[in-house]
């Protein structure tokens, strides 16, 4: 069954789109196509802006209602996602490929989570505050929401790191326009119908799918759109970047990685296998924080490199909606062709392959790559190097603790990274010299109540915890006389 939308969700209505132009998306494991939608064009994303505008400047909307007032809309939302979360979780899986077991528990379950975190964090937390002066009377300082926003996500965990932006943003009071990729829009129109049952306000939220570049572009350069929050590749973040700065915007920006998970010569290898499946090849290698470097100690090299090989060997590759897959297809022709480039790339290196390498046999349909391993690999090659986004793990040796710390850092990235050891305070005294914006001890396990985000040219800002929040208010003092 092919799902047909023919309007865009803007100002709380389904819109006819300006322009004829549709995105078609198409099953990364059948390549048969899945549905269509309108291709936002630059007018469209010119209404939405609008609509999104005039909600928020609405003197009695959206932005001045009380905070108790907006989290009760924010769990109506909730309800309606949770209602369609099965729906939402088969469209993101057929198109992206994700797995259903990985994606019930991210993209299914995550946005009804964080919309309800930050409903809480509205009310619990002061947005206003009287202070003593250090000069003379008092000052009321003030947390007020930041305007209009406009979110662009991208096809790994469209839901997820759509709900990122959007839970705070509603909370705080910000009216939305979020673009997403044009490799998953069907699960988008759905949050929109949820949206439409929930009642939300006309304009708090609009959702305009764009291809290529043009929407987004527009989107980050409109006058009228006060932040941009932008997860995507570390070229487009830049490009975006770029624009925010000539315009004094404020931007967020979620980006690459390229991040170590370093192995102690202490570590339990079969607890550290197990945790490096989720830390290293989870979404086919498609996650931006994952360890696709793993630093192993040279007195234990041939046995990491040994059970990686045999850990990726056993995992069952399978069409993404089968329950008891664990690696689907890659999301798209493209991204394989990527993926299989930089596998040509670490063998002309000098990189020596233990397992995969190839495509799987058996799947003559479907973008499937096998999850690869390669040993042997230099820090300074290619594939240590840059973010290939698919199950591609270097293994690189290292000798001491602080080689291992100099490996970890010795990239333009700093995103994720993890430290696997029986000694949780030797892993915690390295996680905190390892240039990173997070890093787990013995797992890595995104916390939605703490900062994420990344350093170097993994992005700048942070989403998620009550920070996540701040992104979204801009502080105003009021100078009063007594
Ligand atoms: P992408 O940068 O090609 O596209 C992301 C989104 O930005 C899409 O919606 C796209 O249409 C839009 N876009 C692209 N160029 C634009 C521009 N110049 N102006 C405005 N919008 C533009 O990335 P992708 O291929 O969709 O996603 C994969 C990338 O995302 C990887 O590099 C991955 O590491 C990164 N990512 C980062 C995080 C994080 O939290 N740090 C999370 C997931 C993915």
């Amino acid at each position: 069954m092919t799902h047909v939308f023919d309007s865009l969700f803007i100002d709380g209505s389904w819109v006819r789109p300006s322009s004829s132009q549709r995105i078609e998306v198409h099953s990364a494991s059948t390549e048969e196509l899945l549905g269509s939608v309108p291709a936002a064009s630059e007018s469209d994303i010119d209404t939405a802006v609008a609509a999104a505008r005039t909600a928020f400047d609405d003197p009695t909307g959206w932005s001045q209602w009380e905070p108790s007032r907006r989290a009760a809309a924010i769990e109506r939302f909730a309800q309606e996602l949770e209602a369609r979360s099965e729906q939402i979780v088969q469209h993101v899986s057929g198109q992206n490929g994700m797995p259903v077991r990985f994606g019930r528990l991210t993209e299914g379950a995550v946005p009804a989570k964080i919309l309800r975190y930050y409903a809480g964090l509205i009310q619990e937390l002061p947005t206003t505050e009287v202070r003593k002066s250090l000069v003379y009377g008092s000052t009321e300082v003030r947390r007020e929401p930041i305007g209009v926003v406009g979110a662009i996500v991208p096809w790994n965990f469209p839901q997820t790191l759509t709900f990122f932006k959007l839970a705070p943003a509603l909370a705080a009071g910000c009216t939305v326009v979020v673009k997403p990729s044009s490799e998953t829009v069907l699960d988008a129109m759905v949050v929109a119908e949820a949206a439409a049952a929930a009642e939300l306000p006309p304009g708090v939220l609009n959702i305009v799918p764009g291809s290529g570049r043009t929407a987004g572009a527009r989107l980050v350069s409109h006058p009228d759109v006060d932040k941009i929050a932008f997860t995507g590749s570390t070229e487009a973040g830049r490009s975006i970047a770029e624009a925010c700065g000539r315009l004094f915007r404020p931007v967020t920006l979620e980006l690459g990685g390229k991040s170590a998970g370093i192995i102690l010569d202490d570590a339990d290898l079969a607890t550290t296998l197990k945790g490096l499946f989720a830390a290293s090849l989870m979404n086919q290698g498609q996650s931006c924080y994952i360890c696709t470097r793993i630093l192993a100690p040279r007195n234990r090299y041939k046995e990491v490199v040994d059970g990686l090989s045999d850990l990726v060997r056993s995992l069952k590759i399978g069409d993404p909606l089968d329950r008891s897959t664990v690696i689907g297809p890659v999301a798209s022709s493209k991204q394989r062709d990527i993926i299989e480039g930089y596998i040509a790339k670490g063998i002309a290196e000098g990189g020596r392959i233990t397992a995969g390498g190839g495509r799987p046999e058996g799947f003559d349909r479907g973008w499937y790559v096998e999850p690869t391993i390669f040993a042997d690999v230099d820090n300074n090659a290619t594939i240590a190097r840059e973010e290939i986004f698919g199950p591609v793990l270097a293994v690189i040796p290292f000798t001491d603790d602080d080689d291992a710390i100099n490996i970890a850092n010795d990239s333009a990235y700093g995103l994720g990274g993890t430290v696997w050891t029986s000694d949780v305070d030797r892993g915690a005294a390295i996680a905190r010299r390892v240039q990173s914006g997070s890093i787990g001890i013995n797992g890595y396990t995104m916390d939605h109540g703490a900062p994420f985000g990344g350093v170097k040219d993994s992005g700048m800002g942070r989403e998620l915890g009550p920070e996540g929040l701040a992104a979204y208010q801009q502080y105003k003092s009021i100078y009063l006389p007594t």
